[in-house]
């Protein structure tokens, strides 16, 4: 198969590859590189008589490809330089004259071109799908305050109710500062308040003549809610920057596939091989009884069990405990203040790294408290050596 199943590209890998082989670097290995290239571009050439033609063809512009990234510059002397440059002559010169005798002409060429990028394109679609299809939202119905409906929607929907939410609740934040700085810690412990500011005590209720007792039971209920609410509003943020990436990757594989068919009459031309060019699809993605009608079902199936598709998804929100949430809250408010200060350097704090850290669920990974606790130490004594303004 010429599509790589880690990387999505054809005849080649892309530089995060694991499938890549190792880049030369001194000039003794790019020579060498360079001079396994030739043979290999050799024995295409050589090999050219007897395949089928197509094949041939395909074959003859992979090894030129090949020599294009090992070129004639990383060899020392004139001759060498020369016998590749000969090289790459004679297999365009062949692959010239098989377009002709075959009467698949030069078109053919060039579906093969555009083939190799369709099926790169729709490799990385599929996976980008199938990473935002599958990405495990569940916890997000179990929340304790409001939890998210119809989670089986499109993950930008849900991620479009999430963006409302936030909106909505950015009210909380002035709420919670109205307590004081004192009572953050138990408001996110879920814990009664040290003690109740004056100005809460207050106001129009006092003046009508409402108890001071009634009032502070209200209070307290009324902290307890708060507290509910401003941690599900700090754990709907780090989802959305959970979730955000994987809708991003999405857009830009989408965005590539539309590229590739508006332009030059893509579209027609990928309709056209998925008709005609068996031979040309087999090649890039191996011979399978439904080529080349089913070759988008071929490429999805493939990206679906590839290696390289990491599903991920969001930790329950009960787990996280109350130590963890304490050290987020203030976290989450030094970098208010950061930003209102205009300094947006505020990933400084960790708080961005500590919201994945408890919410973000890879497969196969448990919650790294060690980590965590790194995290939480620091964010801690930068609170104690300088909080925010209340
Ligand atoms: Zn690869």
């Amino acid at each position: 198969m010429q599509l790589c199943l880690e990387c999505g590209k054809v005849e080649e890998h892309a530089d995060e590859c694991p499938r890549r082989p190792p880049v030369p670097t001194t000039p003794a290995e790019k020579q060498k590189r360079v001079q396994k290239a030739m043979t290999v571009a050799q024995a295409v050439l050589d090999a050219s008589a007897t395949a089928a033609p197509k094949v041939a063809i395909l074959k003859l512009l992979a090894a030129e490809n090949l020599l294009e990234r090992y070129p004639s510059r990383d060899l020392p002397g004139f001759a060498e330089k020369r016998s590749h440059n000969d090289l790459v002559t004679a297999l365009g010169k062949k692959r010239g004259e098989l377009e002709t005798s075959s009467g698949a002409g030069h078109k053919f060429t060039e579906d093969a071109v555009f083939a190799k990028q369709a099926v790169s394109a729709l490799f990385l679609q599929a996976l980008r799908r199938a990473e935002s299809r599958g990405f495990d939202r569940s916890a997000l119905g179990r929340l304790p305050v409001s939890p998210v409906e119809g989670l089986t929607r499109p993950l930008k929907n849900v991620a479009a109710d999430i963006g409302d939410r936030l909106e909505k609740s950015r009210g909380l934040d002035a709420q919670v500062r109205v307590w004081g700085w004192k009572n953050l810690g138990r408001l996110m412990l879920g814990l009664e308040p040290l003690d109740v500011p004056s100005e809460l005590m207050g106001g129009v209720l006092g003046k009508l003549g409402v108890g001071k007792s009634t009032r502070r039971i209200e209070l307290l209920g009324e902290f307890k809610k708060l507290g509910d609410q401003f941690r599900e509003r700090l754990y709907l943020i780090a989802a959305s920057s959970t979730i955000l990436p994987v809708m991003s990757r999405l857009a830009v594989a989408e965005e590539t596939w539309k590229k590739l068919t508006t332009k030059d009459g893509g579209a027609e031309r990928w309709d056209r091989i998925k008709k005609d060019e068996k031979e040309l699809l087999e090649y890039i993605l191996d011979p399978d009884p439904s080529l080349p009608q089913g070759a988008e079902d071929v490429v999805s199936l493939l990206a679906s069990n590839s290696r390289a598709l990491v599903v991920l998804g969001l930790r329950p929100f009960e787990e996280i405990r109350g130590v963890d949430w304490e050290a987020w809250a203030k976290g989450y408010f030094l970098e208010l203040h950061q930003m209102a200060d205009g300094d947006m350097a505020s990933g400084e704090f960790g708080t961005r790294k500590l919201a994945r850290l408890l919410v973000e669920k890879r497969p196969g990974e448990g919650v790294d408290r060690d980590k965590i606790a790194r995290v939480l130490q620091k964010l801690q004594e930068v609170w104690r050596s300088s909080p925010p303004d209340a």
